[in-house]
């Protein structure tokens, strides 16, 4: 649900959607966009917050090609730059960058000054400085974007001092409006950088969260590696998995690369910068390669085709959960996200809470707590994810693991007794080994050297309730009930006293080992793979085609057209030019680039 107290102009003119067909070949709007546009052309500043994927290039984009004069964009990361700036020549705008590595540089001062230029992208420490004030005072200035706006607060999760230095260069042209663009949820971090800025209030524009074609899914982690090449098996298209270390990330894409004969690559900041450049340039190209990867990578990959994203260990808060995943699916097309947790990661992270300085200690416990609930909840995870960025969604989805096959329930209170009391009885120093064995009466010579085989709680598990004693721990570790001592042991935590006190209850999901069912139960969102007509010959030689296409231009296949352009050309198999304009993702200068050459591969079928 659109949130936006913008008062004025919530539909753009007609010449925008005409330009939205011809340059971007698009039919409609997605979600927001409308509004920021409309907005933008009416001269106003705005602050559009929007997920990833949702299309926020368009708004300045768009805007860029109609008015009169040059949209200045400044955005953090060159890789993103060029990114956009292939993608924009691509339809035919006029964009130019100015980076340290770009060669251009006479020229697009040229045509900066010349009022050729729709698109100006810069950084922002090139931005801030008294040279390139200069310049623009000698041009025409119809648009400042600020794109990753949330780094200029420094309550976001990305701070870079030189988003300060923004405001008083845009405050020299008090004329231009202004657009910041961001994903970035929090609060606190929207209203800093409105104010950062120099944005008002009413200039804040918020779209709906949700990602509904991604497919949530939170399963535990069980020979990873086995688990992960079926995640393979199940999506051929390009994906990212992350690890928690260097050593994991390169272990993993080793092991992956062999077990699948898919080019499978690793990146992480230990990596020489240039194989972390050349690894990163093969995924963007790539149409079927996984990159296994640190948290290091993914600000600035722009690849709309990424069609899973797995978590290999927990992440580090929702917020960088939602970010991560969000990379999937950019396109619309079907795309999963799922995660392999254990309880190891919880114990670990919890630990790593007290090397935190107290004053963010309670904050980052709470981030844990939030991440410890999705991971543990029976209900959908989408609503639990919304409802943690402040949406009010329904409460089922139709497009989670939990929604689409959903688990046995078991209250297990009175286990969790046993099990938190034999923990405390055994002295919170043995591992889940031990009180299993103490709980389930297997006597073996510690125990006995121990005089466990005494304790009250020896042997009162037994049949079905020990096989819910490993799932059982996972939980109380999850939700801090259980933690680890410094050798590994166990010790009770914060929330075992309103456990063992009757205050709090357990429920866990019956223990079967939920297999990926596919796509048995029919989601109402649709299905987690891409509708590609796998093995249709026509499809097939549009896509060889686009390759080719690629190759020659050097850019990364989806430049050319989306994989549902593509399935749209082979399904209305247009005879003509203007038929084929008809497509939606055509649009004129795309048309006119590759029009014949794709009408004659449609011709031949
Ligand atoms: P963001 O920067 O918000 O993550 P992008 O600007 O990269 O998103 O856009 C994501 C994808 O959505 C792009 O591949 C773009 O072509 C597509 N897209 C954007 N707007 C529309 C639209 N109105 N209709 C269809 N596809 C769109
Ligand atoms: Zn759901």
């Amino acid at each position: 649900m659109p949130v936006s107290a913008a008062p004025l102009a919530p539909t753009a003119p007609p010449e925008a959607h005409a330009a939205l067909r011809r340059v971007f070949g698009f039919e409609t709007f997605r979600g927001v966009q409308e509004q920021v546009v409309a907005r933008v052309l009416d001269g106003q500043s705005a602050l559009a917050i929007m997920p990833t994927g949702a299309g926020k290039s368009l708004t300045y984009q768009l805007p860029a090609t109609l008015l009169d004069g040059t949209c200045v964009v400044v955005s953090p990361l060159i890789a993103l730059m060029h990114d956009q700036l292939r993608s924009a020549r691509a339809n035919g705008i006029a964009a130019a960058a100015l980076t340290s590595v770009d060669a251009d540089w006479r020229e697009t001062v040229d045509a900066f000054r010349a009022g050729q230029l729709d698109l100006l992208y810069v950084a922002p420490e090139r931005a801030s400085q008294p040279a390139f004030r200069e310049l623009l005072s000698e041009g025409r200035l119809a648009l400042f974007a600020v794109d990753e706006a949330h780094c200029v607060s420094e309550w976001g999760h990305d701070f870079r001092p030189d988003y300060r230095l923004l405001r008083p260069l845009m405050d020299a042209f008090p004329a231009v409006p202004r657009l910041a663009l961001t994903a970035t949820a929090d609060e606190h971090t929207r209203t800093d950088v409105l104010h950062q800025l120099g944005i008002p209030d009413e200039g804040m524009v918020v779209a709906g969260f949700d990602r509904p074609n991604i497919r949530y899914a939170v399963r535990h982690r069980q020979g990873v590696a086995a688990q992960l090449a079926r995640l393979m098996e199940e999506q051929p298209g390009p994906g990212i998995i992350y690890a928690p270390t260097r050593k994991k990330v390169e272990d993993l894409a080793a092991g992956l690369a062999a077990a699948s004969g898919r080019q499978v690559l690793p990146y992480h900041a230990g990596l020489p910068p240039e194989q972390r450049a050349a690894n990163q340039a093969a995924f963007v190209a790539s149409e079927d390669m996984v990159m296994v990867a640190t948290i290091a990578f993914g600000m600035g990959i722009d690849k709309p085709d990424v069609r899973f994203v797995a978590h290999a260990g927990i992440p580090k808060s929702i917020e960088a959960y939602y970010q991560e995943t969000g990379r999937a699916g950019r396109d619309g097309d079907p795309a999963q996200a799922v995660m392999f947790w254990g309880a190891g990661d919880f114990v670990q992270a919890r630990q790593r809470l007290s090397e935190v300085e107290p004053a963010r200690q309670a904050g980052e416990r709470t981030r844990l707590d939030a991440l410890a609930a999705l991971v543990e909840t029976h209900e959908c995870r989408r609503a639990l994810l919304l409802r943690h960025f402040g949406e009010d969604p329904p409460r089922t989805c139709g497009n989670c693991d939990n929604c689409l096959d959903p688990p046995g329930l078991t209250v297990v209170t009175e286990l969790a007794r046993k099990l938190l009391s034999a923990v405390y009885r055994t002295g919170q120093s043995f591992g889940f080994g031990h009180v299993q064995k103490v709980l389930t009466g297997a006597s073996d010579e510690r125990i006995v050297s121990r005089g466990h085989d005494k304790l009250s709680v020896f042997g009162i598990v037994e049949g079905d309730e020990a096989r819910m004693l490993q799932p059982l721990s996972r939980a109380l570790q999850a939700r801090g009930a259980l933690v680890a001592t410094e050798h590994g042991g166990l010790a009770l935590g914060g929330e075992a006293r309103a456990i063992l006190k009757g205050e709090a209850s357990v429920t866990i999901a019956r223990p079967v080992e939920r297999q990926p069912r596919g796509d048995r139960r029919g989601g109402r969102r649709g299905s987690s793979t891409v509708p590609n007509p796998v093995g249709d010959p026509l499809f097939e030689a549009l896509r060889d085609l686009r390759r080719a296409l690629a190759k020659e231009a050097q850019v990364p296949p989806y430049v050319i057209f989306h994989d549902a352009t593509l399935r749209d050309m082979a399904q209305a198999h247009p005879s003509t030019i203007s038929e084929l304009g008809e497509v939606p993702g055509i649009g004129a200068k795309k048309l006119e680039a590759y029009g014949d050459a794709f009408l004659a591969v449609i011709r031949q079928h």
